[in-house]
């Protein structure tokens, strides 16, 4: 048996006759796999606990040689139990796992645990919202080294005070007269908005206000960085995003009546 281990549950696949492989991050090992065996059936065992966002110790041995180890046994930890019964919470969450799955190759990823578990826990408590989508989305880019140049243009260097425009392909934004034709328009408003994100704690997180056409632009720039940079789709972006254009995930906490940071 191997040492128990803390982790987060990133996502379940249902492999083998009723076999569960299961994709986990810990703060320790990074992302590794483990196979549930019979874990489809096995209910006694594991009763309530595979799910992803599931915080877990696990309890392994390791597999036949160059395969993955075998869970044995789970105790549960913490759950988001709110953002199960929540749409907007609940696809929010899953865009949050599969952010962390995708930009963690096997054993790495073990400085996105925090982001992921206190961004899980603050969903649990504040439900979900758009600035907290791009809180994540700014904070994990910054993880995987590509923060975004966000206080001066890249061509002059001169201060970004009049907005500009955010090129993905150059990891920051160019002042007006920089900016040739393309990239993704961003006010003033806009940059403060991100340049605001990026000081931010969470904790500081429930006291910004946006609105919602600033923090729009805003978590349009961060996902085309973040898909570009990943190269990668990421199929739960598009269940949060029908979501959100329903008047969803952005209108549920700002309401439109908000204010400038
Ligand atoms: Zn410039």
């Amino acid at each position: 048996m191997l040492k128990p281990r803390e982790v987060l549950l990133l996502s379940v696949r249902e492999v083998a006759e009723s076999d569960l492989l299961l994709s986990f991050l810990s703060p320790r090992a990074g992302r590794f796999l483990a196979v549930a065996k019979g874990g489809r059936r096995s209910l006694r065992r594991f009763v309530n606990k595979l799910e992803a966002g599931h915080l877990l110790r696990v309890y392994l041995r390791r597999g036949r040689a160059g395969l993955a180890p075998i869970l044995e046994a789970a105790d549960l930890l913490w759950a988001p139990e709110r953002v199960r019964a929540d749409p907007r919470a609940f696809a929010l969450a899953g865009y949050f796992l599969e952010l962390a799955e995708r930009s963690s190759p096997p054993a790495e990823g073990r400085e996105v645990f925090p982001l992921l578990l206190e961004s899980l826990r603050f969903l649990e408590d504040h439900g979900p919202s758009g600035l907290l989508a791009a809180f994540f989305e700014l904070r994990l880019l910054g993880l995987l080294g590509w923060a975004p140049e966000l206080s001066r243009c890249l061509g002059c260097g001169a201060p970004l005070l009049e907005g500009g425009a955010f090129f993905p392909e150059k990891g920051g934004v160019l002042c007006r007269k920089c900016a040739p034709e393309g990239g993704r328009p961003l006010s003033a408003r806009s940059l403060a908005l991100l340049q605001g994100l990026r000081r931010l704690t969470l904790a500081g997180l429930s006291r910004v206000k946006a609105r919602p056409e600033d923090l729009f632009a805003v978590s349009q720039a961060l996902r085309t960085f973040l898909q570009g940079v990943l190269d990668q789709d990421i199929k739960a972006l598009k269940v949060l995003e029908a979501l959100e254009s329903s008047g969803g995930v952005h209108e549920a906490r700002d309401g439109g009546k908000a204010v400038c940071p």
